[in-house]
């Protein structure tokens, strides 16, 4: 491939956990590659204002949670106080150290990494528009776009106001607000609801489903839901924002469930992502979107254009960064020439709440849907002896098992902790491990991940420490 400095061999376009993800490998690969995004460093709506601000929050917010909690050992703390400036500086620190880190892996890696926007100009190359006004235009043999998604609005019902905030200027924690309606009970309401409601705002969550947390198995949710109704001021179901209007101290709020009206010192909008596939000049190429915006790829993430591919939350649901990583390094093999295929059998999915919910492959909702005859089996943490060291018994570890075969289909766990204890739900799917290679593997004790094992043993009617002789 050409040495030109204007034409490269493989232009990524998003500097998110797909980009960059994709860009290193091409590069440890032997590819010369360019990495294109308007921010100094890479990073991406994950580490700038998504998963790791989020759950630096989050953590604050467990601290908080367990030291309140721990006047139940016996044990008192005088109520906390909280530095506003000092919490946010600390999460940008957070941050800041990531994001200068992924600067200084695309040096080590020569990765040409080019700060600015990116439009296409037909299907080999692109203009690159930089922060300072000049533009550049760069060949390329492949491209890989990589753009990721933004909030999506709320139909019918926008209000410019500092007051009404999406998932980014919450994170920005400007204030902690006495009042703060949460439109959406899905990843974003729930863990930012928890972040604000921990911090001393009262929350109030609207989601127009009958449930929280769409699509989750109900039986996960339920542990959650318990601590929910504590921690927030309300939660309504089946109901929608109807109108909204900006008053001196507030906005104030309409639902279609009740003609009451209420007001709310902020107003949090997290009700869904929309992908960012309105790339400028995307439409001189032969690439295609769906219905709801996402390029449409194929089983090696190539769009309908042969040069460009496209990954991560650009390229269709569930729009998670470990999802949109595995997809960049499938495109990068395709390119190199590799035999490859995006296809796996599980996609973890972690909710960051307290307690967590996490699951990965065959959900029981799912299983129900596709009329799929399963054997689920599970295992309540109230039997858990580490659970109960951490006075956390509110959590349950399940499998789907194929009933036939015996082999695990999918795992779906809530408890403290249960981002961490999907990792053995993933590799028992993929591995297409039975229930009893489970219950035959040693698991530590006394920890949590032995609900795992003992969910398998669950199975066979001979569990430990549940006494469920198998019918
Ligand atoms: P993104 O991370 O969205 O990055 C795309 C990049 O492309 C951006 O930097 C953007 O500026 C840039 N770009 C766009 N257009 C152009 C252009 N024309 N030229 C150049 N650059 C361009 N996922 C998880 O898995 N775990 C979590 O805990 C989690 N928490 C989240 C919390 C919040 C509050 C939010 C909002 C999201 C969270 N997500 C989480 C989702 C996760 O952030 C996304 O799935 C992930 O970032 C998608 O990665 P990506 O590489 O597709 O794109
Ligand atoms: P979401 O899809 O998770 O939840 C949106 C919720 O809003 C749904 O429950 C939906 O029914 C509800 N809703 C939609 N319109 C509504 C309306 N008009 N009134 C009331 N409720 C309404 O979306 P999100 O929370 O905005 O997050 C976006 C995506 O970002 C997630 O789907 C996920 O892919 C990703 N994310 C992941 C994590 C994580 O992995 N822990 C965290 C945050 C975000």
């Amino acid at each position: 491939m050409s040495e030109e400095p204007n034409k490269i061999q493989l232009a990524v376009i998003g500097g998110g956990p797909g980009g960059y993800a994709a860009a290193f490998l091409a590069a440890d690969l032997g590819m010369q590659v360019a990495l294109i995004d308007p921010e100094v460093n890479p990073g991406g709506v994950c580490l700038y204002r998504g998963c790791i601000p989020s759950k630096a929050l989050l953590h604050v917010a467990k601290v908080l949670t367990e030291t309140r909690e721990a006047t139940h050992w016996g044990i008192e703390f005088s109520p906390p106080k909280v530095t506003v400036e000092k919490l946010r500086a600390w999460k940008e620190g957070v941050v800041q150290r990531l994001t200068g880190g992924l600067g200084q892996l695309s040096k080590q890696r020569h990765v040409r990494y080019l700060r600015g926007e990116a439009s296409f100009v037909d299907a080999k190359s692109l203009k690159i528009k930089t922060p300072d006004g000049r533009e550049e235009q760069l060949g390329f043999g492949h491209a890989i776009v990589a753009t990721g998604s933004r909030p999506a609005a709320l139909p019918g019902v926008s209000l410019a106001s500092p007051r009404i905030l999406d998932s980014t200027t919450a994170l920005e924690i400007q204030d902690i607000p006495k009042t703060m309606l949460v439109v959406g009970g899905g990843y974003i309401g729930l863990e930012l609801g928890t972040v604000y409601a921990t911090l001393g705002t009262q929350v109030s969550v609207v989601e127009m489903m009958p449930g929280l947390l769409p699509g989750v198995d109900r039986d996960l949710l339920t542990p959650l839901t318990k601590r929910l109704e504590g921690l927030f001021r309300s939660i309504m179901l089946n109901t929608k924002v109807v109108e909204m209007q900006e008053q001196k101290d507030g906005i104030r709020v309409k639902f279609d469930s009740s003609a009451q009206e209420q007001a709310f010192e902020k107003v949090l909008v997290a009700v869904g992502r929309k992908p960012n596939s309105q790339v400028p000049g995307l439409e001189k190429t032969k690439v295609e979107l769906d219905q709801r915006g996402f390029i449409q790829v194929d089983l090696q993430r190539r769009a309908a254009e042969p040069s460009i591919y496209a990954i991560g939350d650009v390229a269709g649901e569930p729009m998670l960064a470990h999802k949109a990583s595995h997809e960049g390094r499938v495109a990068v093999e395709a390119i190199a020439g590799h035999k490859v295929a995006f296809e796996p059998r599980a996609i973890p999915a972690v909710v960051f709440t307290d307690p967590e919910i996490a699951w990965c492959g065959l959900t029981e909702e799912q299983a129900k849907q596709e009329k799929r005859t399963v054997k689920v089996v599970r295992f309540p943490w109230a039997a858990s002896g580490r659970a109960l060291t951490l006075d956390r018994p509110d959590g349950v570890t399940k499998l789907i098992l194929d009933p036939e075969t015996e082999c695990v289909l999918g795992v779906g766990i809530t408890g403290s902790g249960a981002g961490e204890l999907i990792a053995e739900g993933v590799l028992a799917v993929e591995m297409a491990a039975s229930a009893m290679d489970v219950a035959l593997s040693i698991h530590p004790h006394p920890t949590l991940s032995e609900t795992v094992m003992e969910a398998a043993e669950v199975f066979f009617g001979n569990a430990t420490d549940l006494y469920r002789p198998r019918k």
